[in-house]
């Protein structure tokens, strides 16, 4: 998405306002397929210097992921702040800073970046979900299957676990 910011650069020190929606491309994070969809941009920005605009806005987002435990398809709402800088002549040695040319910016690096930030590290269908069985990949949410049964009967904390659930009841 680009942003003719001329009136600003003519105007340094006034604040304009803007708004838009923007389209990003499918893309991978910790290899699970992300595509923000749906994205709107709503904020202001001002000339700060000859070749310098700052830019405010809030970015709204939905995020089409999978769930990290059982892999099927998740949307989860995904709100961010942006607060960038663009310059004529970035510092290289400034990773923070954005370039642009004649009078254009291209928001949509700016905006990819707002919002992976704001991506939960862990995005779950839901937040008891069962996941995969290790052992024959059965979705546990949709089916149950035997795998694990002899190994729950082994595993000395499940007897802990009813042992406490026993006393609880007397
Ligand atoms: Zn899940
Ligand atoms: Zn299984």
């Amino acid at each position: 998405m680009s942003l003719d910011v001329s009136r600003a650069l003519k105007n340094p020190g006034q604040i304009f306002p803007f708004e838009s929606s923007i389209e990003l491309e499918e893309m991978e994070v910790l290899s699970d397929p992300v595509h923000f969809v749906d994205i709107a941009v709503q904020g202001e920005y001002l000339c700060t210097g000859e070749n310098r605009i700052s830019l405010k806005a809030e970015v709204q987002a939905t995020a089409d992921t999978r769930c990290s435990r059982c892999l099927e398809p998740v949307s989860i709402p995904v709100k961010a702040e942006m607060d960038v800088v663009f310059d004529r002549q970035p510092d290289p040695e400034d990773p923070d800073l954005y370039s642009f040319e004649a009078s254009t910016l291209e928001l949509t690096d700016a905006v990819r970046d707002a919002l992976l930030l704001e991506l939960p590290m862990r995005i779950l269908c839901a937040e008891d979900c069962k996941g995969l069985c290790p052992v024959c990949g059965i979705n546990l949410n949709k089916g149950t299957c035997t795998c694990q049964e002899g190994a729950e009967v082994l595993n000395p904390f499940s007897a802990l676990k009813n042992i406490v659930l026993n006393d609880e009841e007397v």
